[in-house]
């Protein structure tokens, strides 16, 4: 990774005034850009999607001072609570692609700002979906490097959408978390390319695999909310098989995966298909309504025609 070591460290460092922001990882990150140029700067080059199609070659570093500038009049702005401004900056940085600039706007919309900016879950989200899209328009290369704590960030963001905030039997809210499942997708199939995983060193490996651990854990509880019990178990488990990563938001998730199984243990039937037509749903309402044949007690069916194939051989003795 291209960023400079230690920025971790220094995120718990920073303070802000503002209380209602004192537990986002942006803000703390916003405070920082104040400390340190180099830290600015690296912040920058990883998080910021580069310009291919001009002649100037000094174009990325133009827009990488100018975006610094942006967020750093975002920082400020936020301090004196002039919101608007701030936001305003905030967009015009995620204009000309900051993946960062986006992911604050994601956090600020997730909890709100004192009564001036009103909580919007569906903004939030689509402030984040845009910071993931605009980190996978930058190219893993020796040169470029994915922000892989700027990822993590963003899905511990909508890890907390999708847990508690998005309603899954909403039409309205359903759009936007199949819309954010496919581009959290596409970001679990980068994080799991041994091309992309070969540039890795221990830190950035632990950082992927805490990454994969809440798009896994999103994509079993839209499952789950979907009534699609195979495959959300089939999540849970990943997210079970990665593993503990030494990151708290995504071992406490472990956790929870693996009691999640074992719920979902208990609701699985003992039949899942129809033993004549091969029938197999997959949602929870569809397997509970195969019926049992009642004289062998062995093997269920999906409807009358199915069962009464089989009942006229079956030489079953419970009834
Ligand atoms: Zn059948
Ligand atoms: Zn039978």
């Amino acid at each position: 990774m291209r960023h400079v070591k230690g920025i971790r460290k220094n995120r718990g460092d920073a303070k802000l005034d503002h209380k209602k922001l004192s537990s986002d990882p942006f803000s703390k990150s916003l405070g920082e850009l104040n400390e340190s140029n180099e830290i600015t700067l690296s912040h920058q080059v990883v998080s910021l999607v580069p310009e291919f199609n001009s002649d100037d070659v000094h174009i990325n570093s133009y827009t990488a001072q100018h975006v610094s500038g942006l967020l750093q009049k975002a920082d400020l702005t936020l301090k004196s609570n002039e919101y608007g401004k701030s936001i305003k900056y905030l967009q015009r940085a995620t204009q000309l692609g900051s993946a960062l600039a986006a992911a604050k706007l994601g956090s600020i919309y997730s909890q709100g700002l004192n009564a001036t900016i009103a909580q919007d879950f569906a903004t939030s989200a689509a402030y984040y979906f845009l910071a993931l899209k605009l980190i996978m328009m930058i190219p893993c290369t020796s040169y470029y490097s994915w922000d892989l704590s700027l990822v993590l960030d963003v899905v511990i963001g909508l890890t907390d959408l999708y847990r508690r905030e998005l309603n899954h039997h909403n039409e309205a809210d359903t759009d936007i978390i199949e819309c954010g499942v496919k581009i959290m997708r596409s970001i679990d199939d980068r994080l799991r390319d041994p091309f992309f995983i070969r540039i890795l060193d221990h830190n950035d490996v632990q950082l992927q695999r805490a990454i994969r651990i809440h798009v896994n854990f999103c994509f079993a509880i839209t499952y789950m909310m979907a009534g699609e019990i195979y495959e959300s178990r089939m999540s849970f488990r990943e997210v079970e098989a990665i593993g503990e990563c030494g990151h708290e938001s995504a071992d406490l998730l472990v956790i929870k995966a693996r009691e999640h199984i074992h719920w979902l243990d208990s609701q699985l039937p003992n039949f899942t298909d129809c033993a004549q037509c091969k029938y197999a749903p997959t949602n929870l309402k569809d397997i509970k309504t195969l019926e049992m044949c009642p004289r062998c007690q062995e093997v269920a069916f999906c409807g009358k025609d199915c069962l009464s194939m089989h009942t006229s051989s079956c030489s079953g003795t419970f009834l």
